[in-house]
């Protein structure tokens, strides 16, 4: 059953003690979260983007677990899954070794991305790209991403990459008699993405690797490893997944990722790609079609020289 989590989420409860924080585009957080009573721990799995939405997300997690989250877990270091790390210290937070090791490396270069001048200069330039946009779907989507930039800008100065503290590699059992475990199948949506499994009430907490209703970034990972991943999934045979964007799913949502990252690849190889499904090419998001379309590209012209 669905309950208010204005204005940042709705919270969907999915069996006893599990709950998936569902986004709501009034709010500020963009990613979808899940919360998780281990029966030893309090669990939040992703943070969301800003101070407000996390904050919000700690008291929703305190709600409907009866006690203070102590433990958080990131599916991947991209912002809206880990920006909202901050407001949980005191709590130890779970990553994989890759995702920890990129956001050390990029720090200098995120947060330079964080400050209220770089903030204020994206703002600016989405606003003068408000005439430009001819289709409806186009215009809520840079309406939603403007949005998103303001509420950035309004925290500036008070935002900091807050890198997972533990780690760990392809598995990492967590504590409590649920059978809770994070994993790790590589690299897909980016170097290292964790999901989150619970195998009794076979609920998968995906982050990005699943994505519905928004074209899923193909630049940060490996998408022809992405499609090996999604079988790796489906062995697990989940009932719902949870995905990082988007409604709650189960297997179909699997397939329609499958689709799309597969269309998108095949697309990319000279001229003959068979054309997406429509419904897919309406998927709106921070990313377009045609920037995967190009980094698709590039990736499928450079298999031959990796590994
Ligand atoms: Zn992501």
């Amino acid at each position: 059953m669905a309950r208010a989590g204005a204005p940042h989420y709705t919270i969907e409860g999915l069996g006893e003690g599990i709950h998936a924080a569902i986004a709501r585009r009034e709010g500020q957080s963009i990613c979808n979260s899940g919360l998780v009573d281990l029966g030893e721990a309090g669990l939040v799995f992703d943070t969301g983007l800003t101070p407000e939405s996390a904050r919000y997300l700690r008291f929703a997690a305190e709600r409907e677990l009866g006690r203070p989250p102590s433990l958080v877990a990131n599916s991947h270091w991209h912002f809206d899954h880990s920006l909202g790390n901050q407001m949980f210290s005191g709590v130890p937070i779970w990553g994989t070794r890759g995702t920890r090791e990129v956001l050390l490396e990029k720090r200098e270069e995120l947060s330079a991305e964080l400050t209220r001048e770089a903030l204020s200069k994206v703002v600016r330039q989405l606003e003068g790209r408000r005439g430009e946009l001819r289709s409806e779907g186009a215009r809520e989507d840079l309406e939603f991403i403007l949005h998103i930039h303001r509420s950035l800008l309004s925290a500036a100065g008070r935002l900091r990459l807050t890198p997972p503290d533990h780690t760990f590699v392809d598995r990492l059992p967590l504590p409590g008699n649920r059978g809770a475990q994070l994993l790790s199948f590589g690299s897909g949506h980016t170097a290292a993405d964790a999901l989150l499994f619970l195998p009794h009430e076979r609920v998968l907490f995906a982050g990005d690797l699943v994505v519905l209703g928004v074209q899923p970034s193909m630049e940060s990972g490996d998408p022809d490893h992405w499609l090996v991943v999604l079988d790796e999934i489906e062995r697990l045979a989940p009932e719902r997944v949870v995905p990082g964007h988007g409604p709650v799913t189960t297997l179909d949502g699997l397939a329609e990722v499958r689709g799309y990252l597969a269309g998108v690849l095949r697309a990319a190889v000279g001229r003959r790609g068979a054309p997406l499904p429509a419904a897919l090419r309406r998927w709106e998001g921070s990313v377009s079609l045609e920037e995967n379309l190009r980094f698709a590209r590039g990736w499928v012209a450079g298999r031959a020289s990796r590994p």
